[in-house]
């Protein structure tokens, strides 16, 4: 973060010094959690799901933090500056702090493929410019504003990832952001616990839109209807992607291999190091924003070569004998589409094995959701399927009804018999397709693996 004074700091955020530091020093960190501060950094004290930082104020001034920003009723300690609520004092001095910069800046969200289309991204631009993106998965309320900060008078350009899990999320952190470029990946159902109808995540998903300045521009997945069915609400101009002709930027000739995806725009030949199908329109996204800047086809092919997926995301690993996609990450009804693909894709001499686990928040839906798994697996003739958790039986109940073998589907209480089951099942130059939501801890099935080996 570039360097601000506290005295700007208080103005930004309008709250009341209480026995501050003498001589306006610079704040040059901003720290949210007591567990990693550094002495001189400002410690913002938020609440969240499972802590509350008021309780940390006093530990974090004792480590040396420069101040504490607090609200009033629950403290009143020297160096602190008080303010009604501190998580809408973090979000005014984000923006305030993205406003000193004329950096391009770029919101991305979706349902599903948000990190990686901002890795792409940002993969793609920094062949040409310097910029940087939203680490890890900082996508929330508070790593939103916190991604902003890594902003400074040295960069070209900022990728932010812009998640929800309620309606309205989307726009109070665009409005945080201000991005001059918006995309959406894809809109499917997700939390839908939290959003309760479809509808309200369609709305949701639109305040992103709503909120691309007139001189802006919205590039969006065209083959997604759910997304087609958002974009008249932008006030901008809008550049549709996908594999359908009906879009502005139409991928051609799409080949994809075990690592490989390969296509062509126009008259450009485009590639990608990366598992599965999905990645074209992550890649097309890319290509429409660089070419938008002025990027030629070849700077953006060069951008495209340094794309390394991440690991939990279609991530490819040879573990002994066996070839193992990652995609522990998380699951929903799309991307959990997207790695059927991309199972039913691998070249091998071995079986295709889908490990999985419940796709978790989908309220009452759930059971019809697992229940189209099971016709998707047998569609996509994944030769063995070993389901575990809550949802195991509508998977494998389904699966079968639509005429998948038996012998080929495993119901696994919990982790233990699954791993049983599957190293029953293995075999050289089996592939084996690790999934579930974050909450089903699939990636413990990672070292299993390599005991195995
Ligand atoms: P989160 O909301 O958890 O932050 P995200 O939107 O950032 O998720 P990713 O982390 O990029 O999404 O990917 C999540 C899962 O979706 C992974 O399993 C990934 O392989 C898959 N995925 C990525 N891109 C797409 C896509 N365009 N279509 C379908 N699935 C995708
Ligand atoms: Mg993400």
């Amino acid at each position: 973060m570039q360097p601000i004074a506290v005295d700007d700091l208080i103005s930004a955020i309008g709250g009341v010094p209480n026995g501050l530091p003498a001589g306006n020093p610079d704040v040059t960190r901003i720290c949210i959690d007591s567990r990693q501060i550094q002495v001189g950094d400002v410690f913002w004290a938020l609440e969240g799901n499972n802590f509350d930082g008021h309780d940390f104020v006093e530990s974090a001034l004792k480590q040396g933090a420069l101040l504490a920003v607090v609200e009033p009723e629950s403290y009143n300690l020297e160096r602190t500056i008080q303010v009604a609520d501190t998580l809408m004092a973090f979000w005014d001095f984000a923006e305030a702090y993205r406003r000193q910069f004329d950096s391009l800046i770029i919101g991305v969200t979706g349902t599903v493929g948000k990190t990686t289309t901002r890795h792409m991204i940002h993969s793609v631009l920094s062949n040409k410019f310097r910029g940087i993106e939203s680490p890890q998965n900082y996508n929330n309320h508070f790593g939103v504003p916190l991604s902003l900060l890594q902003l400074d008078d040295r960069q070209d350009f900022g990728v932010i990832e812009i998640g929800a899990s309620q309606p309205g999320e989307i726009g109070d952190l665009t409005e945080v952001v201000h991005p001059e470029i918006g995309v959406i990946t894809a809109i499917g159902p997700c939390h839908l616990d939290e959003f309760k109808s479809f509808e309200n995540i369609l709305r949701t998903k639109a305040e992103l839109i709503e909120r691309i300045p007139k001189e802006g521009f919205v590039v969006l997945n065209g083959d997604d209807r759910n997304v087609r069915k958002i974009a008249d609400n932008a006030d901008c101009s809008v550049v549709f992607v996908g594999e359908r002709s009906r879009n502005d930027l139409v991928a051609r000739d799409i080949q994809v291999s075990n690592n490989l995806v390969k296509f062509r725009v126009d008259q450009s030949e485009f590639h990608v190091p990366a598992t599965g199908r999905h990645h074209v329109t992550s890649a097309l996204i890319s290509i429409a924003i660089g070419r938008q800047i002025d990027m030629t086809d070849s700077e953006i092919q060069n951008g495209l070569n340094s794309f390394a997926a991440i690991p939990g995301r279609s991530y490819l690993r040879k573990i002994g004998p066996w070839t193992v996609i990652d995609d522990t990450y998380n699951s929903n009804p799309v991307s959990m589409s997207a790695a059927c693909r991309t199972l039913q894709d691998m070249t091998t001499e071995g079986k295709r094995i889908l490990l999985t686990g419940d796709m978790l928040a989908l309220g009452e839906w759930s059971e019809d959701f697992h229940h189209l798994l099971g016709e998707e697996v047998t569609r996509a003739k994944i030769d063995r399927v070993i389901a575990i958790g809550s949802q195991a039986a509508s998977v494998a109940g389904s699966a079968r009804q639509h005429g998948m073998d038996a012998g080929c589907l495993g119901i696994a209480r919990d982790h233990e018999i699954a791993m049983l089951l599957l190293s029953l099942w293995l075999e050289p130059d089996d592939v084996v397709l690790v999934k579930g939501s974050r909450g089903t801890r699939m990636e413990t099935f990672l070292p299993r693996l390599e005991q195995l080996a």
